[in-house]
């Protein structure tokens, strides 16, 4: 078996070769993985490190917009897990021309790529952020789409194309809409990783508006554990929610990652709110635990715990990214 993982020098996506390399997939223990990473400042060979030597590995530096180099890497394939996208919200505020061209003319391309293969099944990875924001009550699988960020529209863009390939094709696709993941190798410019690592530094940490914005905790391993069930047993053409049912106002995830590292409030620099800054996001998972037998099974605190842990364990990994890549202070 075949697997071509896109973005798998990514913080999600190589937390999937790393844990399918490692023998956490049954279904994938024998299974070549290709990782296609164009290493933009977010993907990082040394993610993929733990693995390097694994013979089941192959790694390819390249563009999923580059329709000849997609077609030529589908051929033979089994299974799409595809991950790679621009991931920033505060940079598709920025500029949204790469996260229109990446998450939407690349999934095009790949979709495209992938049906004139053959392939035996398509994973489109997409977020929460689709359905906008909720004020009470969690999103099913079949609520309206409403995103507000350039982020979100182009995620939810490549969503209805990965949707409309099954519908029109039947090209056999599933798609994953996950909430915030945290965990090891995560880019040091979103929440988690910038607040350990300032607070590491003696920095203040950048929180914003009125801190009452509610998210949903996912650890990464119960992430790509849902993205390897609906892999083997999902339904082509459904979409499962997958969160890990832990929500949070920003604050509160603020107050424990200052206890963790032994800080005070007096370390919160207070900054303008993001645009358009979604106010609460909240899956209703019924559908993949009912079909799939998805449980979320790291809790928040042993999950934060050892995300903290290794941050301090792992300063030569972070430090590099946050001076390269002009990661906010605060
Ligand atoms: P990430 O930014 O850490 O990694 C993205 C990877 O994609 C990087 O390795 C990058 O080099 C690669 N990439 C970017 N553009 C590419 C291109 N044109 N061609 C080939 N490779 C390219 O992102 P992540 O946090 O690992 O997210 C992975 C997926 O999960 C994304 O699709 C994202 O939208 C989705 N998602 C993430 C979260 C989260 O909390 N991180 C939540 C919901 C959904």
């Amino acid at each position: 078996m075949r697997v071509l993982v896109t973005g798998g020098a990514g913080f999600i996506g190589s937390n999937y070769v790393r844990q399918a390399l490692t023998g956490a997939y049954p279904a994938l223990a024998d299974a070549e993985l290709v990782v296609l990473d164009k290493l933009t400042y977010a993907g990082n060979l040394a993610n993929l490190a733990p693995v390097a030597d694994s013979p089941r590995l192959r790694f390819v530096r390249g563009d999923v917009c580059d329709a000849t180099l997609v077609a030529d890497l589908m051929r033979g394939t089994d299974l799409v897990v595809h991950f790679a996208a621009e991931s920033h919200v505060d940079r598709s505020i920025q500029g949204a021309a790469d996260f229109v061209l990446t998450n939407v003319v690349g999934t095009q391309t790949l979709l495209q790529a992938a049906l004139d293969a053959g392939v035996g099944k398509f994973v489109h990875v997409s977020t929460d952020e689709v359905y906008g924001s909720i004020e009470h009550g969690s999103w099913s699988e079949d609520h309206v789409l409403e995103p507000n960020s350039p982020y979100s529209a182009s995620k939810a863009a490549s969503d209805l194309l990965a949707r409309s390939f099954h519908r029109t094709h039947e090209l056999p696709v599933c798609i994953t809409r996950c909430s915030n993941n945290y965990g090891p190798y995560q880019f040091p410019e979103k929440v988690i990783p910038l607040f350990v690592t300032n607070l590491m530094d003696g920095k203040k940490i950048p929180l914003y508006g009125d801190g009452l914005n509610v998210r949903d905790w996912l650890h990464v391993d119960d992430h790509c554990q849902g993205i390897a069930l609906v892999a083997e047993k999902g339904r082509p053409g459904q979409i499962y929610n997958i969160g890990g049912g832990v929500e949070l106002t920003n604050r509160e995830l603020t107050d424990r990652l200052l206890a963790a590292l032994d800080a005070d409030e007096s370390m919160i620099q207070p900054v303008i709110d993001r645009k358009a800054h979604d106010r609460r996001y909240s899956l209703d998972i019924t559908k993949i635990s009912d079909e799939l037998g998805y449980r979320p099974l790291v809790s928040f605190e042993e999950g934060l715990a050892g995300t903290v842990r290794w941050y301090q364990d792992n300063r030569h990994w972070w430090e590099p990214l946050k001076e390269s890549a002009a990661v906010p202070e605060g």
